[in-house]
C-alpha cells in the first residue's frame, strides 16, 4: 500500500496493512499530518494548529486499534492537553484526567490526537461559526458552513485531515455536520456510550458518538466506545453487541416508516427528491416502506430549545473564574464586591453571544413563575414526543427522514437569525429528545456537488438495526466514496 495517500483510507482498511506489516502507525500519522498541512489553512477543521500532536502510546501491540489516529471534538476531555469547547472561558485548560470514551479508545490502541476539532462554544449550534477560533470551512465548498457545532470533526474526516472523529449530539451535532460534509455520524442510544468526561451541554439529550468515512469504520469504534461506565450513572448496563456482525446482514423485509411530518414545507426540493430515490434504493433492497404519522413533531423544535437551555444554565453555572480557564482582572474594591465583579466579568468577556443568549433563555425558562409555564410543560410534550416514536416502533423497524432540511448554507447566511439556524434542527432534535440511537449517511449530491444525508432511526439500543441497514444501502450506493477535491 502506498503510504502517501494513508489518509484517505478507513479503520478497516489501515489496521489489515497494520496487522500485515505494510504499513506502520507512524507512516499513517505522517500522512495525516502532510494532508492536513496542505489544506488546515483553508478548511480550519481543527484549533491551535501546528500539527496534530500524536504521542503513540504502544505502537508496536497488537490490540483491534493499534496504530489508529482518533481526532476529538474540543469539549471531549484528553488529560493533558487543551480541551476548550471553543470558548474564551475555558482557554489554556488541560484536563487532569481523560473522557472514558478516550480511555477506552486508548486501551483497544487508539493513538489520540492531541489536537482537538473545532465546535460552537460549549455545542451551542449548527455552523461551528459559534467558535471563538472562528469558523470551518466546509472541504466541498469552502464558503460554505461544515454545520455544526461538530463540525470541525466532520471537516476533518471529509477533507482526510483524520481517519476517524468523536462528536457530541445533543440535537443532531453529530448527524448534520456528518450531512453536511458527506460523511458518515452517529448519536447513540442515551444511556449507550458514557458522557463521562464530556462537558456538558444539556445532560438528559447529550451522546458523544463516531464520525467516520464510512458505516464499518462508525460499527468498530462504537464497539469499543460503548458500554457501562461506573462514572456515570446514566450509562447503561447493558450488554454492547459486536456491532460489525450486522454490517452484510440481508434488508429484505426489514419494515421501515416514512414519517409523513418530515416531508413538507421547508424541506429543499433537491434534498427531498435525493431522499426518494433514496428510498427507493432501499425498496429495491427488499425494505417494506410505509407512510406514518409522528404527530407532535412540530413541538420538538420549541421543546428542545426550552430543554437544552435549561440544563445549558445550569451546566455553565461553574464557568465562572474560579477553578477553569479564564479569570478576568478585576479592580473594583472591597472583597465581597471583587468575588461579584470578578464572576459577572470572567462570564461577560469569556461567553461568546449565543452562549449568553443560552444561558439567559435557560434561566428565563426555570425561574419562578415561568417554571410550570415553560419547562414543566416541555418536558411533559417532551414525553408525548417519546410515545409518538414507541407507537411507530412497535409496528416498524426504523424510521427514514432526511438528516437535514437543506445542503450546507452559506458562511454568513444564518449567523445574524438565531431562529433560522434553530430550525434547521428541526429533523434530528426528536431522537434527541426520545433518546433513540440515528444514524446520518451520505445518499446524494445536488447539482451544485453538495452532499445530502439519510438519516436512519431505530429503537432504543437497538443501533444493530441502523448499522445493518445504513451498510447495505452504502454498498450498494458510490456516495461513500466521493471525495471533496481539496
Ligand atoms: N444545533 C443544536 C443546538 O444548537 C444542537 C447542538 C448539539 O447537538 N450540540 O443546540
Amino acid at each position: 500500500m502506498p503510504t502517501s495517500d494513508l489518509n484517505t483510507k478507513t479503520v478497516v482498511q489501515l489496521r489489515s496493512s497494520l496487522v500485515s506489516g505494510d504499513i506502520r502507525c507512524s507512516d499513517i500519522i505522517t500522512s495525516l499530518e502532510e494532508k492536513a498541512r496542505r489544506t488546515e489553512a483553508e478548511v480550519k477543521a481543527y484549533v491551535r494548529f501546528d500539527g496534530l500532536k500524536a504521542s503513540i502510546y504502544a505502537p508496536q501491540d497488537d490490540k483491534p486499534l493499534s496504530g489508529i489516529p482518533v481526532s476529538v471534538k474540543d469539549n471531549i476531555c484528553t488529560e493533558g492537553e487543551n480541551t476548550e469547547c471553543c470558548s474564551k472561558v475555558l482557554a489554556g485548560f488541560q484536563p487532569p484526567y481523560d473522557a472514558t470514551v478516550i480511555k477506552k479508545l486508548r486501551e483497544a490502541g487508539a493513538v489520540i490526537l492531541g489536537t482537538k476539532t473545532n465546535m460552537d462554544e460549549f455545542a451551542f449550534g449548527s455552523s461551528t461559526e459559534n467558535s471563538c477560533f472562528g469558523p470551518s470551512h466546509n472541504p466541498w465548498d469552502l464558503d460554505r458552513v461544515v454545520g455544526g457545532s461538530s463540525g470541525g470533526s466532520a471537516a476533518a474526516v471529509a477533507s482526510d485531515e483524520a481517519i476517524i472523529a468523536l462528536g457530541s449530539d445533543t440535537g443532531g451535532s453529530i448527524r448534520q455536520p456528518a450531512s453536511f460534509c458527506g460523511v458518515v455520524g452517529l448519536k447513540p442510544t442515551y444511556g449507550r456510550v458514557s458522557r463521562y468526561g464530556l462537558i456538558a451541554f444539556a445532560s438528559s439529550l447529550d451522546q458523544i458518538g463516531p464520525i467516520t468515512k464510512d458505516v464499518g469504520d462508525c460499527a468498530l469504534c462504537m464497539n469499543f466506545i460503548s458500554g457501562r461506565d461506573p462514572h456515570d450513572s446514566t450509562c447503561a448496563e447493558i450488554e454492547v453487541p459486536d456491532y460489525t456482525k450486522s454490517l452484510g446482514e440481508d434488508i429484505k423485509g426489514v419494515k421501515a416508516a416514512i414519517p409523513k411530518e418530515y416531508f413538507v414545507e421547508g424541506l429543499d426540493p433537491q434534498v427531498k427528491s435525493i431522499l426518494y430515490e433514496a428510498i427507493n434504493k432501499l425498496k429495491g433492497l427488499g425494505v417494506d416502506i410505509a407512510s406514518v404519522s409522528l404527530p407532535h413533531t412540530e413541538y420538538a423544535v420549541p421543546v428542545y430549545y426550552i430543554i437544552a437551555t435549561a440544563e445549558a444554565s445550569s451546566n455553565l453555572s461553574r464557568f465562572d473564574g474560579v477553578q477553569y480557564g479564564l479569570r478576568a482582572e478585576d479592580k473594583e474594591q472591597g472583597a465581597g464586591n471583587r468575588l461579584v465583579s470578578m464572576y459577572k466579568k470572567t462570564r461577560g468577556e469569556g461567553f461568546g453571544d449565543e452562549a449568553k443568549r443560552r444561558v439567559l433563555l435557560g434561566t428565563f425558562s426555570l425561574s419562578h413563575g415561568y417554571y410550570d409555564a415553560y419547562y414543566l410543560r416541555a418536558l411533559k410534550v417532551r414525553t408525548l414526543i417519546k410515545n409518538d416514536f414507541g407507537a411507530v416502533f412497535g409496528d416498524y423497524d426504523c424510521i427514514i427522514t432526511p438528516t437535514s432540511p437543506s445542503v450546507a448554507f452559506r458562511i454568513g447566511e444564518k449567523s445574524n437569525d438565531p431562529l433560522k439556524m434553530y430550525l434547521s434542527d428541526i429533523y434530528t432534535i426528536s431522537a434527541n429528545l426520545a433518546g433513540i440511537p440515528a444514524i446520518s449517511v451520505p445518499c446524494g449530491f445536488t447539482k451544485e456537488g453538495l452532499p445530502v444525508g439519510l438519516q436512519i432511526l431505530a429503537k432504543p439500543f437497538d443501533e444493530s438495526t441502523l448499522f445493518k441497514i445504513a451498510y447495505a444501502y452504502e454498498q450498494s450506493t458510490p456516495w461513500h466514496k466521493m471525495k471533496a477535491k481539496i
